[in-house]
This record gives structure tokens, C-alpha cells and sequence, in this order.
């Protein structure tokens, strides 16, 4: 799990005699792009690797091996750079001849006796990898799934670098280039999963561990404090997997991502910040409780529509009242609130199905089922909390469970709603029918 890499948050200047071309971006400002050729030309002069794509061309020292999928780097850079075209809204002419030169270094040394990795100080020391406009150098990784992440993060800063000018804070910058390099391979081929849907598509990424990890240590940071991250040239993991899962909640959430997507269409540069914190409708308190929600709950396959958390206040629960709660999604305003040291009373029933096996569905009742467990509760079991404030020990807001299974007795942490959900991964909700009904009684 080594700290990927990070772009300058301005263009070094052109160095090394090569030279550099204008060219007018489909978003109107010129940017400047590196001329390939002579690159390519350094490299066969050197004896490397080269493989070319339509908008790859990739030069390495790793010797030729038949299976370690490095000969399919540049169809799936090609592949994955008409994902980033579409999500920074540019086509045109200047799109389709657009092209990336990215050494995939083993050793540096045959790099820079190349003059191909600068080592007069314009680039500076990088652990993982380094993009200057659109050219960019990395570290090779054993690991082929974190090897072709590594690449397409660096090609998401040369693609927005060059053809969005991109000069935005760190948080946007490194987010969306995390953001849109997480992937599968379905068939060999990229699909973008902004959100992995399993460990196994991302070996060793481990971007949701660390944040989990930083959740059960009371480190993992808000959004206000990751909309401040600062330009840091050794950036840590952390600060990856915070900026990724920012973005990944501004541009999946239902209630940002129109005003998100709105503000990406404008420029990308380092007022982005304030312009999202202006944005019509944007509500700062309510975006910081959904962030620290999301980073509460984060999962593979996580999916923000089922997982919404609705914060409405709700009544003062004076009488027993029923809820629904549907199996297929993530925590449930009961409508009804309590005020701190409220006693409540739950009764549940009902039966749903949380997934199927080959002999058939897998069925709940509000207990939940022994034979599987997720975050040391059985699944399917109804879970019923409420949303407890940050402490003054600096521990985030989250989710404090008052009660589970299918009849319970407790006290309100907190004055709010309370919420009800059946205890699953967010990110396996989706093959979920069915309700438990709930009676919560004063
Ligand atoms: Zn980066």
C-alpha cells in the first residue's frame, strides 16, 4: 500500500530541450502539451521498451514477459481515457491526436542516462510517480492490478492537466485522479468502478481499509478538514483515500452530483473550493454529517442512491408508532425523534430476503441469520440507532446502535430521529426484497 503519486499543482516549466507544442484545449484555454516524438525517439535510441496506443505511448525497462498484462496497457489507458473525456465534458479534434508519453521505470538509472527523467531538480524526488502536462514517469509495481491504477492515475493528471488546465487544491486533483483510475478489468477490458466493488478488482489499493482503519482510530478527517488538505509533496495514503472517498461522495451522492458535475464543467482551477462551497443549495453542515455517514459506512460496492441518509428532524415520539423498514437500503429515518436519555422499546417482525444461494433465497426475520456475519453482527439482523455528534475527545459523528434484533430496551444517546436498517455490507442491498415491520414505543 505505498502513497501514490501527485501532480504539481502548476506546470513545471518545459525542460530538457524538448520541444513543446500548443495546442488549443476543447475547453478553450491553451495548454501545453510535450511533443511525443522526440521522446519515442530518446527511448528506441536507449534500447527501451516502447508501446504505443492511440493515446498511450509507454516506455519501459521491464524486460518482455508473456502474462503480467503490461503489453495491455495502453488499450486500456485508450480505453479508460474515453471514461475521463466524458466525465471532464471535452471532445473535438484535440482529444481524438491527444497523447501521453509515461515511462514505467523498473530503474531510473536508464531513464535518466536517456534523458528522459530529468535530474537537474524540474522534477522532484517521487516515491510512486510524477506527471508533468502529459508526460508523466512511474515506479513499476509487482502487483498488475496496482501497476495499471498507478498508470491511470498518473494519465488522469495528464489528461486533466492538459486538455481541462487543471490547477485545482490537492483535495479535487488527487480525488478524481483516484477517482477515475479505480477500475475491473471485465474481459480483459476497463470498466470504471469509482467505487470497487470487490478487494480482489483492486489488489492492494486498500483505500477503504485505511479508511475504516482511520474511522476505528478516530483519525479518519472530515470534509471540511479534506477540502483544506494541502499541497504536500509527500502526501500520505491517507490523504489518497480521504480526497477519493470526497469526490467519490460529491460526484455520487444524489444530492450533489448535479451541482458537483455543474461546477466540474466550469474551470477547473483553485477556486474550485469556494465555487462548491457557493454552489446554489450547498448546505455545509449537512454535506460535512453525509461525508462523515459515508466514511461511517464505506464498503465495497457502496452505493450512495441506496445509502442516502434522509436528516429530517422528525416528530417527538409520544405513542408506539410503526415503521417499514426495507431490507434494500442503508440507515432509515423512523420519523419519529427522542431527546437524549429517552427510553424506547422496539418490537419488530416480518421476513425478507437478503440474497440467494444456488438452493434458493436467503431469508431474514430481525434476529438475522447465523450463518453469515457482517461487522460482528449476523446479517439481516434490524439494527435500530441513532446519529451521535462528534465528542469533545475529537472522535467523528456516527452511527451509535441502541438496539438489534427483534425486540429491545434502551436510551436515546442523543436528540434526533432514530433510524432503522437490517445489519448487510452497503454494498450488497441491492439483491435485497422485502420489509421488517418495527414498532418503537416510548
Ligand atoms: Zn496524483
Amino acid at each position: 500500500m505505498a502513497a501514490p503519486s501527485f501532480a504539481p499543482s502548476r506546470f513545471p516549466r518545459p525542460c530538457w530541450g524538448l520541444l513543446v507544442v500548443l495546442v488549443i484545449g476543447a475547453w478553450g484555454e491553451a495548454a501545453e502539451e510535450v511533443a511525443t516524438q522526440p521522446v519515442v525517439a530518446a527511448a528506441r535510441r536507449a534500447g527501451l521498451r516502447v508501446l504505443e496506443g492511440r493515446h498511450l505511448i509507454l516506455i519501459t525497462d521491464r524486460p518482455v514477459r508473456a502474462d503480467d498484462g503490461v503489453g495491455n496497457l495502453p488499450q486500456i489507458f485508450d480505453e479508460a481515457f474515453a471514461v475521463w473525456c466524458d466525465h471532464f465534458q471535452v471532445d473535438g479534434p484535440t482529444v481524438n491526436s491527444w497523447r501521453a508519453v509515461g515511462c514505467l521505470m523498473v530503474d531510473r538509472q536508464p531513464f535518466q542516462a536517456a534523458g528522459l527523467l530529468p535530474t537537474d531538480g524540474t522534477i522532484p524526488p517521487f516515491q510512486n510517480g510524477f506527471c508533468d502536462r502529459n508526460r508523466f514517469w512511474l515506479i513499476d509495481h509487482p502487483n498488475p492490478a496496482y501497476r495499471r491504477h498507478l498508470l491511470l492515475h498518473e494519465g488522469v493528471h495528464a489528461c486533466s492537466l492538459t486538455l481541462r488546465d487543471l490547477s485545482t487544491p490537492t483535495w479535487y486533483t488527487e480525488g478524481i485522479a483516484e477517482l477515475l483510475a479505480t477500475h475491473r478489468l471485465r474481459a480483459g477490458r476497463f470498466e470504471s468502478t469509482p467505487i470497487p466493488l470487490q478487494a480482489s478488482d483492486v489488489e492492494q489499493l486498500g483505500r477503504i481499509e485505511k479508511i475504516l482503519l482511520l474511522r476505528r482510530s478516530g483519525d479518519v478527517p472530515g470534509l471540511e478538514e479534506v477540502l483544506a488538505t494541502p499541497p504536500d509533496r509527500h502526501h500520505a495514503l491517507a490523504s489518497y483515500a480521504a480526497s477519493w472517498a470526497a469526490v467519490a461522495m460529491l460526484s455520487g451522492h444524489p444530492a450533489y452530483a448535479k451541482t458537483f458535475r455543474d461546477l466540474e464543467a466550469g474551470p477547473l482551477d483553485a477556486n474550485l473550493t469556494q465555487r462548491l462551497e457557493q454552489a446554489p443549495g450547498w448546505n455545509a453542515e449537512q454535506a460535512a454529517r453525509d461525508f462523515d455517514a459515508f466514511t461511517a459506512e464505506v464498503d465495497y460496492g457502496y452505493d450512495f442512491l441506496a445509502s442516502a441518509v434522509d436528516w429530517s428532524p422528525g416528530k417527538p415520539l409520544v405513542a408506539a408508532s410503526q415503521m417499514t423498514v426495507a431490507a434494500d437500503r442503508g440507515w432509515q429515518n423512523s420519523g419519529w425523534s427522542l431527546r437524549q436519555g429517552d427510553r424506547l422499546a422496539v418490537v419488530a417482525d416480518g421476513r425478507c430476503r437478503v440474497g440467494a444461494v444456488a438452493e434458493g433465497p436467503i431469508e431474514t426475520e430481525p434476529e438475522g441469520i447465523s450463518l453469515a456475519w457482517y461487522r460482528g453482527r449476523p446479517v439481516g439482523r434490524l439494527l435500530v440507532a441513532q446519529w451521535f455528534p462528534a465528542t469533545s475527545g475529537g472522535g467523528r459523528p456516527q452511527w451509535k446502535i441502541l438496539a438489534e434484533g427483534s425486540r429491545g430496551k434502551c436510551v436515546a444517546v442523543a436528540d434526533g430521529p432514530v433510524y432503522c436498517k437490517i445489519n448487510e455490507s452497503p454494498g450488497a442491498l441491492a439483491d435485497n426484497t422485502g420489509t421488517l415491520s418495527v414498532i418503537l414505543s416510548p
